[in-house]
């Protein structure tokens, strides 16, 4: 069983509809778009997501690895999900850029502007 922070219900739970919580999706670069929902081109109207168990239609839990990035569908002209939709989870556009190198910070705290390295380098000066 692994609860949802965004929603609160049980990710596992069969018959959940959406994730009431992901209506849309903020990035770190301050922009928010709403979030891709499930639709795939297979199945039928019953088809659940195999990763998160939400309903066509219905939104994914945030971090499901079948969520399509709303950024880059808005650049690729592609609406239907999934297919050629990059996955949120891995098109980098949730990837907070580190202010001093460049590099992907890999925290899940949003304020945290800085990688590990930079962040060990700041604290030492
Ligand atoms: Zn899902
Ligand atoms: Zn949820
Ligand atoms: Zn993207
Ligand atoms: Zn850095």
């Amino acid at each position: 069983m692994a609860i949802c922070n965004f929603c609160n219900q049980d990710m596992s739970a069969e018959g959940t509809i959406t994730c009431t919580g992901n209506a849309e999706v903020k990035f770190p670069d301050g922009s928010k778009l709403q979030s891709l929902p499930y639709n795939p081109n297979y199945g039928d109207e019953n088809q659940t997501c195999h990763d998160c168990n939400i309903k066509r239609g219905g939104n994914h839990h945030p971090g499901c690895d079948m969520e399509g990035c709303p950024k880059c569908a808005l650049d690729s002209d592609v609406v239907q999900l999934w297919k050629g939709v990059p996955q949120l989870i891995s098109c980098g556009h949730l990837d907070i850029e580190c202010t001093e190198c460049g590099d992907v910070v890999e925290s899940d705290n949003p304020d945290m502007k800085l990688c590990e390295t930079c962040a060990l380098e700041a604290e030492n000066e």
